[in-house]
């Protein structure tokens, strides 16, 4: 039997392997928070399955991952950036993850050989950065961290290592080991910024325990930026409520994602004019400096910029005519500007150290 948010019924193994389905797991802590919170109604969507992931529409590879990977497990689609996928598990499953077509199975697009993944990096200068991701960074133990580090540490274009990772959401107490701390002041002393990149989908999310890890890292040297994707469950007061919430407790607003349609994902999904409006409410009830761009992302390796619209820095929102056709879109979107940038800036991060 599955229990499903409308619904608890008899789904056979074969069934969940055919449509693809994310396995539920969520962690104790998690568990609790969402009940703590008071916003088990919301915050129920992000890790419980639903009905709807079954028929909904999409297509598992949404991103065209596999056509930027340059050697197994580095995607290198942005000249300055590098993702490394070196783990296929999470603390928690999001019913919304893009890469629905790996977490909580067994893939073989995980970096087998980070010695491959460190000369392909050497060799290009223009990566300045690397995002370990997956799945979870943090679910891997501290050592295996390490080791990964070791590969990279030596590259010295690379200036920043950043983590992705939902763990302060879903597991905070992961991030009390002292090892832990030891890694980051490492990857400091080396001449490189460690980033967390930390994904809060609601403020219920941020229980006072991710606030004191938060804090916590911040004394060691590692800047905390807060990423969130739009998706149609949410509430825009809410969001920004996270938002401010994050600016509150020193994680920097970093970006906003658009969610794509991945199959069994795609009711998450929200319109582009809904989106527009969402941004505005969160802009319109925010004095925060909000995420400097509202990225929408395209398959290909030189488009990450948004299709029509984004945030800048004034908090203005920019978009092309209605009357647009999605390539008039995209060239917009693609023209020079200063307000466009991929990496938070040095100067932005440094001052908050
Ligand atoms: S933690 Fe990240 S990678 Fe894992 S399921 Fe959630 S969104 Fe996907």
């Amino acid at each position: 039997m599955l229990k499903l948010i409308e619904e608890t019924r008899a789904v056979s193994e074969s069934e969940l392997q055919v449509n693809n389905i994310t396995p539920y797991h969520v962690t104790k802590s998690h568990c609790e928070q969402i009940v703590k919170s008071g916003y088990y109604d919301q915050l129920k969507y992000i890790v419980e399955p639903s009905i709807r992931e079954f028929d909904g529409p999409g297509t598992l590879h949404r991103s065209g991952e596999h056509d930027n990977t340059v050697v197994p497990g580095l995607q290198h689609k942005y000249a300055q950036n590098g993702i490394l996928l070196v783990t296929e598990r999470c603390g928690s499953y999001c019913r919304y993850c893009l890469r629905k077509r790996i977490v909580g199975k067994v893939s073989d697009e995980i970096a087998p050989d980070f010695g491959r993944v460190a000369q392909y990096i050497a060799r290009h200068p223009e990566t300045t950065n690397v995002l370990l991701s997956g799945g979870d960074p943090f679910v891997l133990s501290t050592s295996n961290l390490n080791k990964t580090v070791d590969h990279l540490l030596p590259i010295e274009h690379l200036k920043s290592i950043r983590l992705g990772t939902k763990m302060l959401a879903y597991a905070p107490e992961r991030f009390d080991e002292s090892a832990l701390s030891a890694l980051v002041q490492r990857i400091h002393r080396a001449g490189k910024s460690p980033i967390i990149i930390a994904h809060f989908d609601h403020v219920g999310e941020i229980s006072s325990g991710a606030e004191r890890k938060v804090r916590a890292l911040r004394l060691r040297n590692c800047t905390p930026c807060a990423r969130s994707s739009l998706k149609s469950t949410m509430i825009p007061e809410i969001l920004a409520a996270t938002f401010a919430k994050c600016h509150e407790i020193g994680v920097r607003p970093y970006y906003l994602f658009q969610a794509r349609p991945v199959k069994g994902g795609s009711h998450f999904q929200v319109a582009l004019g809904r989106g527009l409006e969402m941004v505005a409410c969160i802009c319109g009830t925010t004095r925060i400096k909000f995420p400097r761009r509202w990225v929408r992302s395209f398959p290909d390796r030189t488009s990450r910029q948004p299709a029509g619209w984004m945030i800048c820095p004034n908090n203005e929102i920019c978009r092309t005519p209605s009357s647009a056709t999605n390539m008039e879109r995209l060239r917009y979107a693609r023209r020079p500007t200063k307000d466009i940038q991929v990496e938070p800036p040095a100067a932005a991060l440094g001052r908050q150290r």
